[in-house]
């Protein structure tokens, strides 16, 4: 019996292809770039990847393309030791890739192809959410079909498990799901959009809160960059900051936050010290380039 509760992790694999230039195209111009290159992405596998190396156990469920970047994301899984079994090949549609311009000045522009991505359906996921149980944390964000991710989301909720979604890209999302999360975890964007408050400080990060525990979500987090994240429970309300780094590059920092908050919460840390752990971890991964290339090992927290 494994000492904490699994991570199950029910979200996007993608490949990430970059091409730095001097300056983005514009429509119908050909730019000859500089550098290439390919990493493996989709906020899904970057939490899973994140949640793996700070110490969880994760399981994670995707649907990939039977092609050469879809063998590449399972090996990488294996590499960073996160079970594979309930990833799913899609014999149609090709692995998700994301296509990345960036400029001298760090500008970027993007094009996604969910690919299979897009396929990941129900009945995908009823034999993992048959072994899932109370002491799991689940956690969603939204690069996958909504009515996907609500069935899931239910199945858990149901079985007692503690459902963290990371709501990105921000969508309308049904009231009646709103009170199936344990936590829910937007940045300020997707806060402004779900909520129609603009988040911009601590105070409207507040009213976004309540907003979001009016609805039913039991603990908010409100994550605001630089300054670290807002969080509002039963017991608790207030700011929780991110330790003062250099950022060299702020990518899939909100992956490695709540790949972290997982890991913490598996391990029953009370959510302050959750959040607390979650900022450390982030502050690190933006003092790295690249998504999964800069998450943090466990053995480089500080205490
Ligand atoms: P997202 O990446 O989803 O847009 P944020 O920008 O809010 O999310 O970042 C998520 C978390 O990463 C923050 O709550 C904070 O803990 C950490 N973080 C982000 N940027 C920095 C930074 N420049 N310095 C320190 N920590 C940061």
């Amino acid at each position: 019996m494994p000492r904490f509760g699994k991570i199950v992790v029910i979200g996007s694999s993608n490949t990430d292809m970059v091409v730095k230039s001097s300056k983005l195209p514009s429509p119908g111009e050909t730019v000859i770039g500089e550098t290439f290159l390919m990493n493996p992405g989709g906020k899904g596998a970057n939490q899973a990847v994140a949640a793996a190396r700070l110490g969880g156990q994760v399981v994670m469920s995707a649907r990939i393309g039977n092609d050469i970047f879809g063998k590449q994301a399972i090996s990488q899984f294996e590499k960073e030791n996160i079970e594979t079994e309930f990833i799913l090949v899609d014999d149609e549609l090709p692995s998700g890739v994301a296509l990345i311009n960036v400029d001298a000045n760090g500008e970027n522009c993007i094009s996604v192809a969910p690919g299979s991505n897009s396929r990941l359906s129900p009945e995908d996921l009823v034999k993992l959410l048959e072994n899932i149980s109370g002491s799991d944390i689940a956690l969603f964000q939204l690069e996958i079909p909504v009515p996907t991710a609500e069935f899931a989301i239910r199945k858990c909720f149901d079985k007692k498990s503690r459902v963290i979604l990371n709501p990105a890209p921000a969508c309308p999302l049904p009231e009646d799901l709103f009170p199936c999360l344990y936590l829910i975890t937007p940045n300020e964007t997707e806060a402004g959009l779900l909520t129609g408050i603009q988040v911009t400080d601590v105070h409207s990060a507040a009213q976004a809160a309540m907003q979001l525990r009016t609805k039913g979500v039991m603990n908010v987090i409100i994550t605001l960059g630089a300054k670290g994240a807002f969080l509002l429970t039963d017991t608790f309300s207030g700011m929780i900051a991110s330790p003062q780094v250099t950022a060299v590059d702020t990518t899939a920092a909100g992956d490695c936050f709540n790949g972290a908050l997982a890991v913490a919460l598996a391990e029953d840390m009370s959510l302050e010290q959750a959040v607390a752990f979650a900022c450390k971890a982030a502050a690190l991964c933006v003092t790295k380039l690249g998504a999964q290339s800069s998450m943090p090992y466990r053995s480089e927290m500080p205490a």
